[in-house]
């Protein structure tokens, strides 16, 4: 497979596709999972074109796990899951769907199952809410 430059999140680092936003560096974009498995799930975006980890330079996924790391500290800090999950898909079979490498960050909470994978659309006014707490407790 070669890197399509128009996949849904090159898009979104362009601004030519809107996101919401928690997060943002010279190399790296956070951003809400606008189908969500859990509450407060997250997404890191690598900002050089890649499709997955296997592809990416060190240099760019060192980048990607350090906003994800921040992120993840700011999520624990805003959302007080009782635990976090950090999910990376590489290729269909692994049920990869975005062809640009990103980090999931999922807070989990006791006894609360995830969703399906890239299913159920967020209540757009509920992701916009905890994207504003997650951001405020970035470092
Ligand atoms: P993956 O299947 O690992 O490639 O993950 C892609 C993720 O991107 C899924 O969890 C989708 O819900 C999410 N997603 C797809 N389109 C958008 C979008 N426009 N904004 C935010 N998240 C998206």
């Amino acid at each position: 497979m070669t890197y399509d430059p128009d996949n849904i999140f090159a898009k979104i680092i362009r601004g030519e596709l809107p996101s919401i936003k928690v997060y943002e560096d010279d190399l790296t974009l956070a951003f809400m999972d606008i189908n969500p498995q859990t509450r407060g799930h997250t997404l890191v975006v690598s900002k050089t074109a890649g499709i997955d980890l296997l592809s990416t330079e060190d240099d760019d996924l060192a980048a990607a796990i350090k906003t994800t790391r921040k992120v993840a500290r700011a999520v624990d800090k805003a959302l007080s899951p009782d635990g976090i999950m950090i999910a990376q898909l590489n290729r269909a079979a692994a049920g990869q769907t975005v062809y640009h490498t990103h980090f999931h960050i999922m807070p989990r909470w006791q006894g609360t199952e995830l969703k399906l994978h890239n299913t159920i659309p967020a209540v757009m006014s509920e992701i916009e809410e905890l994207a504003r707490k997650i951001a405020t407790e970035i470092e």
